[in-house]
């Protein structure tokens, strides 16, 4: 059996199991660090010596350079308590346990791939449209972590400041692709909660378009096979065929594959997993920190 922990910014779900048949989770709320691991760790206590190894999925931005001295924590949240808290080694401390360390997004996207809407794919991204904007990507079958990891939120998009004068709410860039798509800038925008504006508000067609911008740059970019959607403002069904649309319309047939032209409903879909995304992957990381690890000890011994 193996742990699974997908730290969040408003909640941590953790998981001991195989897959999506045999998982028993638990959630709890991400306050302080002390508190909100005490209760992590007691849950992956009780459960004894079943469990070989624990992966986790982390909100960020972390630093996943195991050379680095900063290797498994998280770096610079705005979150009260958080920044430079050593995730990783706190987990290992007190379970004594391989622990495998990645982003949110790559966590999710490597559960789709497994058991879900990525299967069999070598080329995927997933993107949660939530408090913030974040996501993971799999190229040519490799989780893509690079200088520091990917930041698919923060991409810079264009800005038709006559068209929409709000100027975004990241705290760094303004109106970056987070800063004008997020949930909370839905709701900075219009005044009320983004689950509260009815289907055929203005809003929706400017969140698709924003939404079908960054998703064009990442399929010209990475050239990427699938494009999954989660996030609480994706729980808008009318959402996903709005950006389809103008996704298709902004490629402009550039792009010369069947999935991009006739499959596009495959192509942008929601994850299969739902909510459970990423603390399943996040048992996949813990799987694959065992075999990496009888890997080391056969070379080793050779
Ligand atoms: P988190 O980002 O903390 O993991 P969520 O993915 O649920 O959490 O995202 C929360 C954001 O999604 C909030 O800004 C909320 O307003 C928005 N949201 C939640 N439910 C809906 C909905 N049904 N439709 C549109 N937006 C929603
Ligand atoms: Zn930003």
């Amino acid at each position: 059996m193996f742990g699974g922990i997908e730290a969040g910014g408003t909640k941590f779900v953790c998981g001991i199991g195989t897959g999506p048949e045999d998982i028993q989770t638990a959630q709890f709320p991400t306050s302080s660090p002390d508190i909100t691991l005490r209760s992590v760790l007691d849950f992956f206590k009780a459960a004894g010596s079943q469990v070989q190894a624990i992966g986790i999925g982390s909100f960020g931005p972390i630093d996943l350079h195991r050379a680095s001295p900063g290797y498994g924590r998280i770096t610079s949240t705005p979150k009260p308590g958080w920044a430079n808290f050593d995730l990783v080694g706190a987990v290992r401390k007190e379970l004594h346990l391989p622990v495998a360390f990645d982003t949110d997004g790559n966590a999710a996207l490597l559960g789709e791939v497994r058991w879900g809407a990525a299967q069999g794919l070598s080329d995927a991204v997933y993107i949660t449209v939530g408090t913030g904007i974040g996501g993971g990507a799999l190229v040519h079958g490799q989780l893509v972590h690079g200088l520091v990891h990917p930041e698919i939120g923060h991409l810079r998009i264009p800005h038709d400041w006559t068209r929409d004068p709000f100027p975004g709410v990241c705290p760094y860039h303004g109106d970056c692709l987070e800063g004008l798509a997020s949930g909370p800038a839905m709701q900075a925008r219009w005044g009320v909660p983004a689950g509260t504006l009815p289907p055929g508000h203005p809003g929706w067609e400017l969140e698709a378009q924003y939404l079908a911008l960054g998703l064009v740059n990442l399929a010209v970019t990475l050239s990427t096979g699938r494009i999954l959607l989660g996030g609480g403002v994706m729980q808008q069904p009318h959402l996903f065929e709005m950006i389809r649309k103008e996704f298709a319309r902004l490629l402009n047939k550039y792009v010369q594959h069947d999935e991009v032209i006739d499959h596009l409903g495959r192509f942008i879909q929601a994850p299969a997993l739902g909510g459970r995304a990423g603390v399943l992957g996040s048992l996949v990381l813990a799987e694959q920190a065992v075999s990496a690890e009888a890997h080391e000890w056969a070379g080793e011994r050779a």
